[in-house]
């Protein structure tokens, strides 16, 4: 590890490098590399992993990965003034860290991943949410990735672990949980961002589980939250009303209160709701 030990402070890399920081792409910065360690060993042991992180930028939390033994790190970053800082890392650790240019929305990394793989990242805030969806709802299960440690607003880390009954349990929290174990695993205040952000931060935590924690559609599933947390404020009967025909007798065939509202229902009620959808669906004609 003395070849990362070797390399200058971030505060320099930024300042020879001209980084300074934008908003459009969401550049808060770590450069604290005690601290970007302590997310890396938030993800659990990576010495047989593959590391997947979006949005390496000056390459601080990228360090910690390879510092803390990462097998390999694929790493995607849409600013292409961070390229030499990064070149730089990966001249330290030979054939361990592979860059790739461009948006981590546009590209598929996949293919560049072996298994076991984790996606450890501090991500740019206007596509974290995205990028998690799109994890959390791959076309198979188990996905790609056997963990997901993820810094977000703490207002959306609390959205992702949310129980039902809470104000923060919605859409995110049936789709993470239902087929993951998250949990928050650091609160991070704005100061430890140069610049600080307005608002304090969390790393989430997610482990992919082997199958979902009770049987439905993922399509079908995904519909009735949506449905149902689009209008949280509605009884269950009124904002599910568009999913079928009779939607209050197959509410009550599920064991769901028909004037209740989304945020009280466990994912175990939802799923069963899914089912009874796709059995319905299957029977009309
Ligand atoms: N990982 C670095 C750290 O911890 O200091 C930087 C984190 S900063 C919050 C987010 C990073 O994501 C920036 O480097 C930004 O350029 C990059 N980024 C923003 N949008 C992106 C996108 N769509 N695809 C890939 N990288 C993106």
């Amino acid at each position: 590890m003395a070849a990362i030990d070797g390399l200058p402070p971030l505060r320099a890399v930024i300042a020879a490098h001209g980084l300074s920081a934008r908003r459009s792409l969401g550049q808060n910065f770590i450069l604290d590399l005690n601290l970007t360690a302590r997310i890396a060993r938030a993800a659990g042991d990576l010495g047989a992993c593959d590391v997947l992180e979006i949005g390496p930028g000056p390459g601080g939390l990228t360090r910690g990965l390879l510092a803390e033994g990462a097998r390999r790190v694929v790493a995607v970053e849409k600013d292409p003034r961070c390229l030499p800082a990064l070149a730089e890392i990966a001249a330290a650790c030979p054939g361990r860290l592979e860059v790739v240019a461009g948006d981590a929305l546009a590209i598929d990394p996949a293919a560049l991943l072996h298994p076991p793989v984790r996606v450890v990242a501090n991500l740019p805030y206007n596509v974290g949410t995205e990028l998690l969806l799109r994890w959390l709802t791959p076309p198979v299960w188990p996905p790609f990735w056997q963990s997901l440690t993820l810094m977000f607003q703490k207002e959306v880390a609390e959205r992702i672990v949310a129980r039902p009954g809470s104000k923060a349990y919605g859409r995110l929290s049936v789709l993470a949980q239902w087929r993951s174990d998250a949990r928050i695993v650091m609160t991070l205040p704005p100061e430890a961002f140069t610049p600080p952000p307005k608002v304090q931060s969390a790393v989430v935590h997610l482990v992919a589980l082997p199958a979902p924690r009770h049987a439905a559609d993922a399509a079908i599933l995904g519909r009735v939250v949506a449905a149902g947390f689009n209008q949280r404020r509605k009884m269950l009967r009124a904002s599910l009303r568009g999913l079928a025909p009779g939607i209050e007798a197959i509410l009550e065939a599920a064991g769901i209160d028909p004037t209740a509202r989304a945020e009280e229902i466990p994912i175990e009620g939802f799923c069963r709701l899914a089912r009874l959808l796709a059995a319905g669906a299957a029977h009309r004609p």
